[in-house]
């Protein structure tokens, strides 16, 4: 019974977003998560990177932006995201850490889900301001010092936060708690999938 019945069916490919401001600890919790599930988490951030010290064309392109802490163009990000979610590994469901982070990505995104946004779970990690600077000024990466982490706060208020809005409702949504032990927002994201 237990196979056939709808909710098993969605448990068995989950698509999950990570949304959040820099530093709200999105990337610690979806590789956590990510590994409990046993389905992969796609961090954008990290293909960005990764891209720029392989030196590729979109490397090249994204990598001014993100040293001032822009957001890349959106044609760029859902080449990559469509790319990326196509693969074998995929199949089971996925972990999104920083993509959609603003609205024409998220609306690709729904697109690329065949318009069914119902089984997606949306966390929505809430961290106060001061606290993120603090996390930031302790973290090594070029972007979170000086004025691109100002910039990518401000982009994240600007153009990510309207993702709230669009996700709350349509998808299983959840604003989590961030200003906690990392095992105790884990054990929250848990308990919020399992079986209702
Ligand atoms: P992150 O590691 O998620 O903080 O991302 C680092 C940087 O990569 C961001 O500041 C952006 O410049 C770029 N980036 C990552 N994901 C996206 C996205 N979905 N849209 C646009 N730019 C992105």
């Amino acid at each position: 019974m237990g196979d056939a019945s709808p909710h098993a069916a969605a448990q068995d490919r989950r698509r999950i977003i990570f949304l959040g401001p820099p530093g709200a600890g999105k990337g610690t919790q979806a590789v956590q998560l990510a590994a409990f599930l046993e389905i992969p988490c796609i961090s954008t951030g990290e293909m960005l990177r990764d891209a720029i010290a392989r030196r590729t064309e979109l490397g090249r392109k994204a990598e001014p932006i993100m040293a001032l802490g822009g957001l890349v163009p959106d044609d760029l990000l859902l080449a990559m995201i469509q790319e990326r979610i196509r693969e074998k590994d995929c199949q089971r469901g996925y972990i999104l850490d920083g993509f959609p982070r603003t609205l024409p990505q998220a609306q690709a995104l729904e697109g690329l889900l065949s318009g069914d946004l119902s089984e997606l779970v949306v966390f929505s990690m809430e961290v106060p301001r001061d606290e993120l600077l603090r996390r930031l000024a302790g973290r090594q990466r070029h972007d979170d010092q000086g004025p691109a982490v100002h910039r990518r706060l401000s982009e994240y208020d600007e153009r990510t936060v309207p993702l709230i809005d669009y996700f709350c409702g349509r998808t299983r949504f959840h604003r989590v708690d961030g200003h906690r032990d990392v095992e105790a927002v884990q054990h929250e994201l848990r308990s919020l999938l399992a079986p209702r």
